[in-house]
Order: C-alpha cells, then sequence, then structure tokens
C-alpha cells in the first residue's frame, strides 16, 4: 500500500508519519525525499550542495534531482510505504503515475495557516537522524533539553523555519506549486481524504484512515 499525506509545510505529515510507522510496527516504511536531500547536503555531494540553496531560501529543489532521489529510492522499497513531501510539483505527480506508482491514498491534513507560522517558531530536529521536537510547546519535548531521545544526535531549528520570510515563501510555494496536484490526484482516479491536523484526536484519526483504507 503507498500513502501520501499531503499539507503545507509544517502541517505535521512528518509527526502523523513517525507515529504510524512505530504503532504499525515492521510493515511499513516512510520515504522522504528531503531526508535523503539532507544527507547529500552533510555529505556535501554537487547535488547537496545544489539543493541547498533552494532549501535555505523556501524554494522547491529542481525535479529531475527530486525524480532521480525518489526513484532510487521507491525501487529500494519492501514495506507498505508514505511518501513524506512527495510530489510537490504536478510534473513530479505525472512522473511518478508515469513509472507505474500508483498512490492508493492521498490524507490531506488541514492545518491554518497561524497554527504552521507557530509551529514553525517551535519545531526543532535531529541533526543526525531528523526527527522532530518542540521546543516551546510541551507537545513532544525531548527528554534531555537539546539531545535526540532517539539517536542523542543534536537537536536545532531547520534553517528553513529561522527565518519567518523563508516559512512564508514556503507557504507562497505550496500554494502556487503543490496544493493543484490534489485536484490532479482526483482526476487521475486517485483517492483523496481530508482531516483536520490540529484536534486532539489528529493521530487516531489518521491511523484510522490509513488502516481502513
Ligand atoms: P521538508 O523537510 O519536506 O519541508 O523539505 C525541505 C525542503 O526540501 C523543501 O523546502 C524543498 O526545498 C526541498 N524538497 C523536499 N521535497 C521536495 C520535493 N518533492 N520537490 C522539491 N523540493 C523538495
Amino acid at each position: 500500500m503507498k500513502v501520501i499525506p499531503f499539507g503545507p509545510p509544517n502541517t505535521g505529515k512528518g509527526t502523523r508519519i513517525s507515529e504510524v510507522v512505530e504503532e504499525l510496527g515492521d510493515q511499513w516504511e516512510a520515504i522522504s525525499v528531503s531526508s535523503e536531500l539532507k544527507k547529500e547536503v552533510k555529505a556535501q555531494t554537487s547535488i547537496g550542495q545544489e539543493a541547498k540553496r533552494y532549501m535555505d531560501a523556501g524554494e522547491l529543489v529542481p525535479d529531475s534531482i527530486i525524480l532521480k532521489i525518489f526513484l532510487e529510492r521507491v525501487q529500494n522499497a519492501t514495506k507498505n510505504v508514505f511518501f513524506d513531501g512527495f510530489p510537490r510539483t504536478i510534473a513530479q505527480a505525472k512522473a511518478m503515475l508515469e513509472a507505474g506508482i500508483k498512490p492508493d491514498l492521498v490524507i490531506s491534513l488541514q492545518v491554518d495557516q497561524e497554527v504552521v507560522l507557530q509551529r514553525a517558531r517551535d519545531r526543532i530536529v535531529c541533526t543526525a537522524c531528523g526527527e522532530s521536537y518542540t521546543k516551546i510547546s510541551p507537545f513532544k519535548r525531548a527528554k534531555t533539553e537539546g539531545i535526540c531521545d532517539k539517536c542523542g544526535g543534536e537537536l536545532r531549528q531547520r534553517n528553513d523555519d529561522l527565518d519567518e520570510s523563508v516559512v512564508r515563501r514556503r507557504l507562497e510555494v505550496y500554494e502556487k506549486e503543490t496544493k493543484p496536484i490534489l485536484e490532479f490526484f482526483e482526476s487521475a482516479g486517485i483517492k483523496v481524504c481530508q482531516m483536520d491536523n490540529s484536534g486532539p484526536n489528529a493521530r487516531e484519526e489518521f491511523k484510522k484512515l490509513v488502516t481502513e483504507n
């Protein structure tokens, strides 16, 4: 099964995915193009250096780079998968379908813009494994401040969360480039569900959509 959690940046897609993967055990895995990009950035490869310029500015990395990474990663998947942050353009969505990769379900996560901005101020991520935590709200604090519970890595704010103008730019890019994919999916006969991702029952609701579809 292939599921795409869909929504603006900082909607909580990654959090929902990591909770469900933890709960449902080893039948599921997440494919995150942005984690793969961050590995390239860390290793200072030529792809990483090119991608970093776009990522730090809140722009999308060119489709040619993204598709190469995505298609390679998807070929190695052996379980049910969540696509985290892919596709983000109609061209990526089309290329995915042309490669014979058809999602079974798209879960469109709704969150108010103010909440999205607040989450960007609140989020810190592990520089080693990418796990996210909150630094202000009590929602998901690390047991030891500044240290990842899972791997002991250092927690920091993401570069693209630090500057609010970059966060706003990512939202604009989402509206223009990414949101139209929902209609494209519907016209391709792919099931799209909506859910509010800010309420207290969001975790359960997300799991229910994944397991009952
Ligand atoms: P994320 O961690 O998912 O918010 O992604 C961080 C950044 O990585 C984005 O702002 C983009 O610059 C880049 N990125 C991640 N996924 C994609 C994608 N599917 N298409 C283009 N750029 C992407």
